[in-house]
C-alpha cells in the first residue's frame, strides 16, 4: 500500500518504521527542516568548559526504564544505543520566599520519600524557615502518600487538579510552592491552565517519577532517532508542510506545497489541533473529538546566563524558580559531564523577560497538549474514529497504553502509538485479504 505520514515526531517515526518493514511504500512529511519533532539535540554549543562534546537537549530528556518507558527503553536497548543513569534532582526557590526546597539524586528510589522531606526540612533549617518548612513536610507526604491512590480511585476519574487541591484542602503554599512548579517543569503552564488538569494524569505521571529507582539519559536523543529512521531516511521529506488532507473515493490526497498527492492510506502524526485543520472534510465526529484537546506552545532556551539559575549553588538537574520574571524552569545536564559545564535549558510561564540574547545559543518553539480532563476523554475516544476513510492518528495524545492505564503525554506513549496503528493498519490489510 501507498502510505502518507505526516510529522516526523516519534510517533510518525514508528509508525513509518513498522510499515516500512511490512513493505509498504511510505512517505513522510515533515513540514520543519529537521526530523524529529520534540527531539531536538545541540551538539555545537562549544565554549571553553568543554560543552560541545556534551548532547544538550531542547525537548524530550528523560527515561525511566522501569515505569514510564518500558516499551521505549527495550527498543533503545534493542538498537544499541548508548544509555547513562542520571540523577534527577530538584530545587525551588521564590523571590517573594515563601518557602525554597531541594531534593537530593534520593528523590528516585525506596527511601524517596523521607529524602525528599528531610531535605526539605534541612533547607527550611539553613534558609529560617523551619516551622513553614514543617507544614510544607507534612502537606507534602500527605500528597506523595496518596499518589498512587489518586491514580487508581475511580472518585477522582475527571477531577480538575483545582477541585481536588480545594476538596482535600491543600494549602496555598504547597499549590504555589510545589504544584505549580512541577506541573510548569512537566507540561509547560501555571496557574489556571495547571489548575485545569486532570488530577489522575498529573497524579500518575508524579507518581511514576517519584518511585522509580534510576532515571537514564540517552548518548543524545537524536541518535536514538537515528537508528528508527535510518532504514527509510530517503522516505522522509523535511521541509514540506502538508495544509489539506482530503479523502477522495478510495484514496486519500494530501496537499503539499500547492500539489496533491494520493495514498491508500495517510497517518496523521500531529498536534491534535493541527490535525483537525488538515481535515478538510472532518466528520462531526472527528471535530467533535479532536476540538477536545487543548494545546500551549512553549519555547526553550538554551543559554549560558547564570541569572537563569539559582543564587545559591549546588544546582539541582531541574531548577524552578519564581521570581519578577515570572515563574521558569531551568534544566542543567552538567551532573552528567566531567567538566560541568554552564550550558542551560530553560523555559517557563508568564514570562516577562528571556535569557540574555548575547548568550543564549538557540530556542525552540513546541506545540504541546495540556492534560486537561477533556484530553483524558478524547485521547481514549480517538480510537473511534481511527482509519475513518483511510485516516489514522497517532500521537503523543493519541493512548496507546493499557486499555484501563491513565492516558499519559510521555514519550513511550508517542512511541507506542506510532507502533499500534501500523499494526491497525496491518490487521485491517489482514481482514480484507
Ligand atoms: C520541552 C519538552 C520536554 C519533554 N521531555 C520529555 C521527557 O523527558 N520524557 C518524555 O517521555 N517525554 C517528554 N516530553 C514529551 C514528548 O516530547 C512527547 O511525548 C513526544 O515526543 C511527542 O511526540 P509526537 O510524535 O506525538 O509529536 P511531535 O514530536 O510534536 O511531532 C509532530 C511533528 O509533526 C510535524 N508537523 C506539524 N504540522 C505539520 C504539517 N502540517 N505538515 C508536516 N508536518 C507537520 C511537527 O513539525 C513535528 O515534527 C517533552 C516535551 C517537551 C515539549
Amino acid at each position: 500500500m501507498k502510505i502518507g505520514i505526516i510529522g516526523s515526531g516519534i510517533a510518525g517515526l514508528m509508525a513509518a518504521r513498522q510499515l516500512h518493514e511490512q513493505q509498504h511504500a511510505i512517505t513522510v512529511f515533515e513540514a520543519q527542516d529537521y526530523i524529529g519533532g520534540h527531539v531536538k539535540t545541540v551538539r555545537d554549543a562549544a565554549g571553553e568548559d568543554g560543552a560541545g562534546s556534551m548532547p544538550v537537549e531542547l525537548g524530550v530528556f528523560m527515561h525511566d526504564p522501569r515505569y514510564i518507558h518500558p516499551t521505549m527503553n527495550a527498543y533503545v536497548r534493542k538498537l544499541g544505543v548508548v544509555s547513562q543513569p542520571f540523577k534527577l534532582c530538584f530545587s525551588y526557590s521564590s523571590a517573594g520566599h515563601k518557602l525554597a526546597w531541594s531534593t537530593k539524586s534520593e528523590y528516585s528510589g525506596a527511601v524517596r520519600e523521607w529524602s525528599l522531606l528531610l531535605a526539605v526540612v534541612w533547607d527550611g533549617i539553613r534558609h529560617g524557615q523551619g516551622l513553614r518548612n514543617w507544614e510544607f513536610m507534612f502537606e507534602l507526604r500527605r500528597f506523595l502518600r496518596s499518589l498512587p491512590k489518586l491514580c487508581e480511585s475511580q472518585g477522582y476519574a475527571g477531577m480538575r487538579l483545582e477541585d481536588f487541591l480545594r476538596k482535600e484542602n491543600y494549602s496555598d503554599c504547597f499549590v504555589q510552592t510545589w504544584m505549580l512548579p512541577q506541573i510548569l517543569c512537566w507540561w509547560g503552564v501555571t496557574n489556571t491552565h495547571a489548575l485545569d488538569t486532570d488530577v489522575q494524569v498529573v497524579a500518575s505521571s508524579m507518581n511514576d517519577v517519584v518511585r522509580t529507582p534510576q532515571h537514564f539519559f540517552t548518548d543524545g536523543w537524536d541518535t536514538f532517532l537515528k537508528s528508527v529512521y535510518s532504514p527509510y531516511q530517503e522516505r522522509i521529506q523535511t521541509s514540506r508542510r502538508v495544509t489539506k488532507i482530503n479523502r477522495c473515493g478510495d484514496s486519500v490526497q494530501v496537499l503539499v506545497d500547492g500539489r496533491v498527492e494520493d495514498f491508500d492510506q495517510v497517518i496523521v502524526a500531529t498536534p491534535p489541533d493541527i490535525s483537525l485543520d488538515l481535515l478538510a472534510d472532518a466528520t462531526p465526529a472527528e471535530a467533535a473529538i479532536l476540538q477536545k484537546f487543548e494545546t500551549i506552545t512553549t519555547t526553550v532556551y538554551v543559554h549560558r546566563d547564570v541569572s537563569w539559575l539559582p543564587a545559591k549553588k549546588p544546582w539541582a538537574t531541574i531548577n524552578l524558580m519564581h521570581d519578577a520574571r515570572g515563574s521558569l524552569c531551568t534544566f542543567w545536564n552538567g551532573e552528567l559531564h566531567p567538566e560541568k559545564p554552564a550550558v542551560f535549558v530553560s523555559w517557563g510561564d508568564g514570562l516577562t523577560a528571556v535569557p540574555d540574547p548575547a548568550k543564549t545559543l538557540t530556542t525552540a518553539r513546541w506545540l504541546r497538549t495540556l492534560p486537561t480532563v477533556n484530553y483524558t476523554r478524547a485521547s481514549r475516544e480517538i480510537e473511534a474514529i481511527q482509519g475513518a476513510g483511510g485516516v489514522w492518528h497517532c500521537g503523543a495524545h493519541v493512548h496507546a497504553l493499557d486499555a484501563d492505564s491513565i492516558p499519559s503525554l510521555w514519550h513511550e506513549n508517542a512511541f507506542r502509538s506510532g507502533i499500534r496503528v501500523a499494526e491497525k493498519i496491518a490487521a485491517q490489510q489482514r481482514g480484507a485479504a
